[in-house]
């Protein structure tokens, strides 16, 4: 196969810009930390899940065969992120009596239906923690084995100060053990840890805990850090190629994951780790207690006091593309409705390049056949999306001219404009054209309303063979016709 186009990604382990070298040629392995299932997806999902979706249409792009592995987290993830608390989808679960499962199954789905509207794809595998108890038990056997862990009332802690002595802890997050210990709180008492920089790797559960599993060690639940070394591993081997997540993720949960495959199989096993930057809200951190959290089912309806209108999905991608990912990003309305302006002026010209006059004498124009390797040099260094939109304006400015006639450009120039606009618009960055995707579904209403107001027409004249062909044709295309007394109602299936 060709070769694959040079990419560079900064490595959150090294702390520099790398050139990408992948473990095995023409495949990558790409792991990112996916949602905690227990509640509505929300704008600080919204970052992560783009980023990620432009590193894996980039990749494929570019030539790889990449297996894109997202999880998510329907079990272990306690409510202060740490040890103690209780399960965020058991919490869940008790206040709104359902079933752990069936908060897990609403929020997955509600997720997904989110990553659709910003038209993220779904990744190759997206495997559940609950699923791999199995492996997660295996794994904590490992640590145990390699003297990384200890048992304590039937709960398994992993044990960082033996740890340290080796290896060491904090080489991700760019800390020492001296720091990490100040910033965590002493045990007070009640704890199995020996330390309180401990972290568990499977815990007993609580009686009144509803999430359980059988184990060597007690009826109990597996950390939360732990799920993402196993499945990692299971679907993309003991060494990979990309790990990704928030940078918030960064300590103590990769941290953590970082620790566990080394003391389990000799190496960190993540080539590239790499951490976007968060969304804040007028400069804040978005929380429920600061009265600024907004889902993204909000910002789509408009309906939240924060928000003076509603975003559609693809004004938030592009908002989302604008800054760097390892850029801090604030949202405002201000910068909502200049992303909305930006955006529908890229799709103006995606939708004028193919009409736009050529002239066949113009001289070919080297700034126009320039245009796709800058597009592509910005993508390819460490996804810099913020210059490759405004390599794009370029683009833009030029068709304006064209259309404007203060600018003739040749057949070919067109071509590559054009290609430029609509591939990269919509293959890369995963821009799609809201405009045209509502207006061809008011054509197919309209278009159906059509067809029902001629069999409308053919019962008033008793004509019954066309109008039950007319009905049955429809039925054969998935829209179900209801006669009422009022006229003829339809739905699509
Ligand atoms: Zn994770």
């Amino acid at each position: 196969m060709a070769m694959a186009r040079e990419f560079y990604i900064y490595n959150t382990l090294s702390h520099s810009k790398e050139l990408f070298k992948p473990v095995h040629p023409g495949r990558v392995g790409l792991y990112v930390c996916g949602p905690t299932v227990y509640g509505d997806a929300h704008l600080g999902h919204a970052r992560p899940g783009v980023t990620y979706d432009v590193l894996f249409r980039l990749l494929r792009k570019i030539g790889y065969q990449v297996r894109y592995v997202r999880n998510i987290t329907d079990v272990g993830h306690l409510e202060n992120d740490a040890d103690s608390g209780e399960d965020k989808i058991a919490k869940k679960a008790r206040l709104e009596q359902l079933e752990p499962m069936e908060v897990v199954q609403t929020y997955t789905l509600r997720y997904h239906e989110a990553m659709r509207r910003l038209n993220v794809l779904p990744p190759s595998i997206e495997p559940r923690a609950s699923g791999h108890i199995i492996e997660q038990i295996a794994l904590v056997k490992k640590i145990l084995e390699a003297g990384y862990a200890y048992e304590s009332n039937g709960s398994i802690y992993f044990d960082v100060a033996r740890y340290d002595e080796k290896h060491h802890y904090g080489v991700l997050s760019g800390r020492n053990l001296e720091d990490t210990r100040e910033g965590t709180r002493s045990l007070d008492g009640q704890d199995d840890k020996r330390s309180p920089l401990d972290f568990a790797l499977w815990k007993k559960a609580a009686p009144e805990h509803i999430m359980h599993w059988p184990s060597p060690w007690s009826e109990g639940f597996p950390g939360w850090h732990l799920e993402c070394s196993a499945m990692s591993q299971k679907y993309l081997g003991d060494v990979f190629d990309i790990h990704g997540g928030g940078m918030d993720l960064m300590f103590p949960h990769h941290e953590c994951e970082l620790a566990q495959n080394t003391a389990s199989r000799g190496q960190g096993g993540v080539h590239y780790w790499m951490h976007n930057n968060m969304i804040t809200i007028k400069g804040q951190k978005m929380g429920k207690s600061l009265g600024n959290f907004i889902t993204l089912s909000e910002l789509f309806t408009g309906r939240n006091d924060v928000l003076d209108q509603a975003y559609s999905p693809m004004t938030v991608r592009f908002f989302i593309l604008q800054a760097h990912y390892r850029s801090p990003l604030d949202f405002s309305n201000e910068a909502l409705q200049a992303a909305e302006k930006g955006y529908r002026r890229l799709m103006q010209a995606v939708r004028d390049v193919k009409s736009i006059p050529v002239s066949p004498t113009a001289a070919a124009r080297p700034e126009i056949a320039s245009l796709p390797e800058k597009v592509y040099e910005a993508l390819c260094d460490d996804l810099n999306t913020p210059t490759a939109l405004s390599v794009l304006f370029d683009a833009v400015r030029i068709v304006n001219s064209v259309k404007d006639k203060l600018l003739e450009i040749n057949p070919a120039d067109r071509d590559t404009l054009s290609s430029l606009l609509g591939e990269v618009t919509s293959d890369v960055l995963g821009l799609c054209d809201e405009a045209s995707d509502s207006a061809s579904a008011g054509l197919v209403d309209g278009l159906i309303g059509l067809v029902v107001e001629q069999r409308q027409q053919a019962k008033a004249q008793k004509d019954w063979a066309t109008s039950d062909r007319l009905r049955d044709r429809l039925k054969e295309l998935g829209v179900q016709l209801k006669d009422t007394k009022e006229g003829c109602e339809w739905t699509v299936e």
